[in-house]
């Protein structure tokens, strides 16, 4: 697994799922309120004269409550909210058009706005909110083609405050934005680190245990049968007490490099322990993994370590193991372990299944 396969992995198991579903509850509570407050409007002009306004903040409590409806049965699906921007560019437009009740219908214009940029939220607001805005203004300088009728005064006025409201909203918008993104990447670096062991930049068992094993029983299809390769150094003592505990360091990068060249770019080469690593292959049977195994063996066997005067040959044990299920997950693990003993008492240097 490479760098950017585990930031990709810590990044799904950050907490943008809460994001997400704050973002869906802003929803709700808008569309419930929102839709509430149109159809309390709606009953409030009819007999007022204006049809239109009527029917038109009819259709739009409807569609509210139909989009809110959709987003409970799709609650992954963002569409809710490009749908909720349309419904309020349209109210706007409306309101615009029709006056509302004796022209009054501007006011309103300033809530539909900030829920249409906090709904749609940032760059597609944008969009959303100059389309709107653009139609709003169009309509303003020909009102001998609408409805209503706005004094002049009142025109340069609304267009002036709505322009200050919009700037500081998205004002408001950019800052939570990017402070979300730093407070996002400064966490993922935090996961990373802490996920990462610092001498090898190898995943961790931590990463294991907290991330790799999670994300492959919430979807066993995409990991299974998951082969498990527990490795470990032959005699990495003695080369410590030979060579001193640098050089123990740079043959265990030595290794790390060695087993990575091995294997595809969707396995994980861990480092569990001192010298020992587990590598683990999503989507591999039993015989598959012990070849790979017996791959990473020979390798480390061909190429020995070498740094100044140092030429050493490094060995390692291996112990192989498959499980089929999610479900005998751990009991594979510890089935590769026991292969590993096996393989060490069968005199190191070897692969057991
Ligand atoms: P065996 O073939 O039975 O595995 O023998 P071994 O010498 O490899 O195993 P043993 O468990 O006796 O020793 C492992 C050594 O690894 C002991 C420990 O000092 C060393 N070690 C653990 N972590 C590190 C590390 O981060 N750097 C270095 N240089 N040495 C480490
Ligand atoms: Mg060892
Ligand atoms: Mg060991």
């Amino acid at each position: 697994m490479d760098y950017s396969s585990l930031g990709k992995l810590l990044r799904s198991a950050q907490q943008d799922e809460a994001e997400a579903k704050r973002r869906r509850l802003t929803l709700y509570f808008i569309s419930y309120v929102g839709g509430t407050i149109m159809a309390f409007m709606a009953w409030l002009n009819v007999g007022t004269n204006n049809p239109l306004l009527v029917g038109a903040l009819t259709i739009s409590t409807v569609v509210v409550y139909a989009n809110v409806a959709l987003s409970h049965v799709f609650p992954k699906s963002d569409v809710c909210y490009y749908i909720g921007g349309l419904i309020v560019l349209f109210t706007i437009n409306v309101l615009v058009y029709t006056g509302g009740l004796n022209n009054t219908g501007l006011y309103f214009i300033y809530p539909l706005l900030f829920v249409q940029i906090i709904v749609v939220r940032f760059k597609p607001a944008m969009l959303y909110v100059s389309v709107t805005m653009g139609l709003a203004v169009v309509m303003l300088f020909n009102q001998g083609k609408i409805d209503a009728q706005y004094p002049d005064e009142h025109v340069s006025r609304f267009l002036i405050s709505t322009f200050c409201f919009i700037c500081i909203a998205f004002i408001g918008e950019n800052f939570w934005h990017q402070s979300r993104k730093e407070m996002l990447k400064e966490n993922l670096e935090r996961m990373r680190q802490a996920n990462t062991d610092p001498l090898t930049k190898l995943p961790n068992r931590r990463f294991l245990e907290a991330v790799f094993f999670e994300k492959a029983m919430q979807d066993p299809a995409a990991y299974f049968p998951l082969s498990a390769v527990v490795v470990d150094i032959d005699h990495f003592k003695k080369i410590n007490d030979n060579y001193g505990h640098d050089v123990g360091d740079q043959v265990l990068i030595h290794v790390t490099s060695l087993m990575k060249e091995a294997v595809r770019s969707s396995d994980v080469v861990a480092r569990t322990g001192g010298e020992e690593f587990l590598v683990l292959f999503p989507h591999a049977t039993l015989t598959q993994a012990v070849k790979l195994a017996e791959k990473m063996r020979r390798l480390i066997e061909e190429r020995p370590f070498v740094a100044g005067d140092i030429n050493h040959p490094i060995t390692a044990s291996f112990g192989v193991a498959t499980a089929l299920t999610d479900t005998n997950l751990h009991a594979s693990l510890k089935q590769a372990d026991d292969n590993l003993y096996k393989a060490k008492n069968a005199g190191r240097n070897r692969v057991m299944e």
